[in-house]
């Protein structure tokens, strides 16, 4: 029940964080760790944004929403292709949410 939960959950907030950009702070980092002023990003943070704003290496302490392993075999798939999956199987969603694409 926890994991359903937390599909139905993470599929409806999928779409902000696809959208997400890296802001002015995301950049700053990125820029001190060019200079050598910043070793390594550790953050709690699951978007990427930092490595979409250009850092390396970043130690994402949580993981990524952008990528799902599979418990059972430590498979990864990309989220836009598990989202899809989930919009496939649930065209219900759209009722609830009253967004998304046709066809959810
Ligand atoms: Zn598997």
């Amino acid at each position: 029940m926890a994991r359903r939960r937390y599909w139905a959950r993470s599929h409806l907030g999928w779409r902000t964080i696809a959208g997400a950009t890296p802001n002015g702070g995301h950049v700053a980092v990125a820029r001190l760790q060019r200079g050598g002023l910043v070793d390594a990003v550790i953050t709690q943070n699951v978007d990427g944004l930092h490595t979409a704003a250009g850092s390396a290496p970043v130690v994402e302490l949580h993981g990524r929403l952008d990528e799902v392993v599979c418990l059972d075999c430590g498979n990864r798939v990309g989220r836009q292709e598990v989202d899809r999956r989930l919009r496939e199987a649930n065209p219900f969603v759209a009722v609830f949410c009253g967004g998304g694409q046709p066809g959810w």
